[in-house]
């Protein structure tokens, strides 16, 4: 008897649910229902523009072709949909618990590139906006996480800083990326992985244009979910 009332007590504190379908589940602990969690996928790499993710047919899309490249290789682990979107919902609105389980399906899918594994891991710095709706830095924690996961130290060297030259020329406000020399972990021919919440082209760009100031030996991006193609 007390014991059903201690269990009753638990699941009122610790609600027993699935994240994503709002199923009840067996044992507290996992985010996700069996079968919510068979939805979460990894996307396949085949078929992608492997300097970029685009989804294409063969080798590099036309718009890498034609650039330079700076980031070797971009890669995500879910496509924002069904329960890994639930994921990046929940980190969106501040929730930690979900870190651990977000920086274990991106460190399955770097595996997957079976690439050697990268030296120093650099955070893509987290917008005061996106700051302040989540309440952490969600990127650096992910970073913080995925460090943890191959042992390897992260670099938060990238910053964000107001572009005063777009805001004279263009009376918009914007923010730009600035690397900036720290103490500690030197860049210098090193495999840099750049870490995000989510895929995006420019700001990798922007990231790696930076990053190559340090000299880096190769630089790769990783995130954890892109948007549906
Ligand atoms: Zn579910
Ligand atoms: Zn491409």
């Amino acid at each position: 008897m007390i014991k059903g009332i201690s269990e009753a007590l638990l699941r009122l504190l610790y609600p027993l649910l699935c994240l994503h379908c709002g199923e009840g589940l067996s044992v507290r602990g996992p985010l996700f229902c069996a079968c919510c969690l068979e939805q979460l996928s990894l996307v396949e790499m085949k078929g992608r523009c492997r300097t970029c993710f685009r989804e294409l047919h063969k080798g590099r899309c036309d718009k890498c072709i034609h650039r330079k490249v700076i980031i070797h290789h971009q890669i995500a682990a879910c496509q924002a949909m069904g329960p890994a979107n639930t994921l990046l919902k929940e980190i969106n609105k501040g929730g930690r618990t979900c870190i651990a389980a977000t920086a274990a399906l991106m460190a399955y899918q770097w595996l997957e590139t079976k690439l050697l594994l990268p030296e120093l891991l650099i955070p893509l710095p987290t917008s005061f906006w996106h700051k302040q709706k989540a309440g952490f830095d969600v990127q650096l924690s992910l970073a913080r996480e995925l460090g943890k996961v191959f042992s390897i130290p992260i670099a938060p060297v990238l910053k964000t800083k107001f572009d005063r030259f777009h805001f004279l020329t263009q009376g918009e406000f914007r923010y730009r990326l600035e690397g900036r020399r720290q103490k500690g972990e030197s860049l210098c021919d090193r495999r840099v992985l750049i870490v995000a919440l989510e895929h995006n082209d420019d700001l990798f760009q922007q990231a790696g244009k930076e990053l190559k100031l340090f000299f880096p030996a190769q630089m790769d991006a990783l995130a954890f979910a892109t948007k549906l193609d």
